[in-house]
């Protein structure tokens, strides 16, 4: 080693050596997922348990539930193993209920989506109603305000704060930025209100956080000089011009992505139904009969008139 080796910069790998790296890892945590679990018959997939023994630490590629959707998935989907490729997808949705990942509602859709594919409807139909309440339900928000609760409780303090994370409506901005008193006894602060409280639980906005809060210990999240006095403002909305504007545009988002997910299953409805019913005009793949419709090529309009003469509007 030479005296001055020290002041060389490291070499920047290439595109191709990070490529070969990074394929290299992913079949290290196949490898490995192999080892654990029985991948290759539907009794194995079967008896992997919910939630699982994570095998790859905490890698999200190598996760039992990415690597059963992903490329387990299609490998025996590719081969015309239906009931494997099946089983992988049930179970990929058992442990992403459980997981502590967050997926999509789109992520739970392609187990219906295949399932429709296979002709079994009747099993698609429970399962995406199965999805549907999972993700109607806002578990998710009530088991984060429980949770914060829970911790409140063990850190033996009767207070929490309620922070807002960005985005505010109306409703939400009168209640944000407080210190609060679970039980109602800390008279220095507002009770909790009850939307908050698991026993009659209804908040489900995006719009406020709970955290646990032990006053004299902790500084509030919010910028204030004195915290009880800034908690019992005034309940109202006071959120700037900037805040509601970006509100706005958070909502006309969201509906927007909501309208595109809307046509996108239609369209996947749409192309099953062409599978089954006008296989040999039907294109190869959902992609490419989702580009022929967008562009309402020659093509398409064909297919709109067969499917219109079998009685089927697409
Ligand atoms: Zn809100």
């Amino acid at each position: 080693m030479g005296l001055f080796d020290f002041l060389k910069k490291p070499k920047q790998k290439s595109l191709e050596q990070q490529n070969e790296e990074y394929l290299a890892m992913r079949d290290e945590e196949e490898r490995r997922l192999n080892a654990a679990y029985d991948f290759n018959s539907v009794a194995g997939i079967m008896a992997i348990p919910v939630p699982c023994r994570e095998v790859n630490g905490d890698s999200a590629t190598g996760r039992v539930e990415y690597y059963l959707r992903g490329r387990c998935f299609a490998q025996h989907w590719g081969a015309g193993r239906t009931e494997l490729a099946l089983a992988c997808l049930r179970k990929a949705n058992e442990l992403m209920y459980v997981s502590d990942m967050i997926w999509k509602r789109d992520d739970f859709m392609r187990l219906v989506y295949y399932l429709r594919k296979a002709g079994r409807n009747d099993e698609a139909d429970v399962e995406k109603k199965k999805i549907d309440a999972y993700f109607e339900s806002k578990n998710i928000i009530r088991d984060s305000v429980t949770s914060s609760l829970s911790s409140a409780k063990e850190l033996d303090s009767d207070l929490v704060e309620i922070t807002n994370s960005g985005i505010c409506c109306a409703e939400c901005a009168k209640y944000r930025n407080r210190v609060y008193s679970i039980s109602g006894r800390d008279k220095r602060f507002p009770a909790l209100p009850a939307q908050f409280k698991p026993e009659t639980f209804t908040y489900n906005h995006v719009c406020l956080s709970v955290w646990p809060f032990i006053y004299g210990v902790m500084e509030p999240s919010f910028e204030c000089k004195n915290v009880i006095k800034y908690s019992n403002r005034p309940f109202v909305d006071d959120r700037t011009k900037e805040e509601i504007a970006r509100y706005d545009a958070w909502r006309a988002d969201m509906a927007e992505k909501a309208k595109r997910e809307a046509e996108k299953a239609k369209r996947q409805e749409e192309y099953i139904w062409l599978e089954q019913n006008l296989p040999q005009d039907c294109p190869k793949s959902f992609s490419a009969y989702s580009r022929m419709k967008s562009g309402n090529t020659q093509g398409y309009q064909k297919l709109q008139q067969l499917a219109a003469n079998m009685g089927r509007k697409i």
